[in-house]
């Protein structure tokens, strides 16, 4: 399960800043997840909650900010949002170039 697999390493990466900041709770984290990611944001708020049990993380909210894909057309050279499954130009029907939507990754940790 993917989702698993990404709340494991979120926690880690929380738990090693909180560490360093010599944190005693870790309050909201705040992570920034592109359309073409593949995480299934409700699997992921549960799996998250399940890998914070009985660390400093238990009980933070995890907040996810989704970001639109976008697209680059070879042909027309015009840059768009697609779907999930949109891999096509809209405008020509020419072959695109992801260029956005597949980020991942921590924005802010919330901590006290
Ligand atoms: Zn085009």
């Amino acid at each position: 399960m993917h989702e698993l697999a990404v709340a494991e390493s979120l926690i880690k990466t929380v738990l090693e800043k909180s560490e360093d900041e010599e944190a005693s709770r870790v309050v909201k984290v705040t992570i920034v997840v592109g359309n073409l990611a593949g995480v299934v944001t409700d699997s992921l708020h549960f799996c998250f909650d399940e890998v914070a049990r009985d660390t400093i993380a238990e009980g933070a909210t995890l907040e996810i900010e989704t970001v639109s894909a976008t697209a680059f057309c070879q042909s027309c050279r015009d840059e768009f949002e697609v779907g999930q499954y949109d891999f096509a130009c809209p405008r020509c029907g020419g072959v695109i170039i992801p260029s956005g939507g597949m980020e991942l990754y921590i924005k802010d940790i919330e901590i006290e």
